[in-house]
């Protein structure tokens, strides 16, 4: 146990030129609201502007903000996001909740950056083939991930501490990087289940959002992600 949190650390720690690692190893003290790195209409079709907007600004926000409420005067502070998540079962729901969501977020829109969509490296398309048969398999495994979860919450596409490739589901703002998760590891693609992320388009359909949310994915962040967690 110990070391699977070790590793994965190590490899937060190593590929620091990212978004999501620069979120899991600043100090609580010292963080700023990730910038979405482009236009809420960026992502049209697929997710419309409005969508983005109170998607990001709002909801995204809201978790930002009542974290580092929930984290004003207790030892969080002086801590990264990496080690909350990693003794998550010591602190709060309010903690558990808004830190979840306020990282989760942050590799959600990291995924769906626009440009290089069909980048994918020869590194983790091998992989995938290997874990999972195909590509195809992959979207198969990951959309009944997100289809049945019930309720609010993601499906995650990770890495676990042997360097295998998994597809797991976490209610609420869960996470693999949690201590309580049951499935344990890096997550290297996310996909927001919660109602709030297609309702106004999508209304009642998720399989038609996981399904469109598919072909939006910027594989060379992804594969970026990958390579990281696998060369350190
Ligand atoms: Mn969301």
């Amino acid at each position: 146990m110990k070391r699977i949190i070790l590793s994965l650390m190590l490899i937060a720690t190593l590929g620091n030129l990212f978004a999501q690692s620069i979120v899991l190893n600043t100090k609580v003290s010292e963080m700023s609201f990730y910038s979405l790195p482009y236009a809420y209409e960026a992502l049209e079709p697929t997710i419309d502007k409005l969508t983005v907007e109170i998607h990001y600004s709002k909801h995204h926000k809201a978790y930002f903000d009542n974290f580092l409420k929930a984290s004003t005067g207790t030892d969080i502070t002086s801590k990264s996001l990496l080690e909350v998540f990693a003794n998550m079962t010591k602190y709060s729901d309010a903690i558990r909740n808004n830190a979840g969501g306020y990282y989760n977020h942050v590799i959600y829109w990291e995924i769906l950056k626009p440009g290089n969509k069909s980048n994918i490296s020869v590194e983790l398309k091998n992989a995938i083939e290997k874990d999972f048969g195909s590509m195809d398999e992959l979207k198969k495994q990951i959309t009944d991930a997100a289809m049945k979860r019930f309720g609010s919450g993601w499906a995650w596409l990770s890495i676990n501490a042997d360097g295998k490739l998994f597809i797991s589901s976490t209610p609420n703002q869960d996470n693999p990087l949690m201590d309580l998760s049951s499935q344990k590891g890096f997550p290297i693609l996310g996909v927001d289940v919660w109602e709030h992320a297609y309702y106004l388009k999508y209304q009642n359909r998720r399989a038609e959002y996981v399904n469109i949310f598919w072909d939006a994915i910027n594989w060379a962040v992804v594969s970026e992600y990958y390579s990281k967690s696998r060369t350190n």
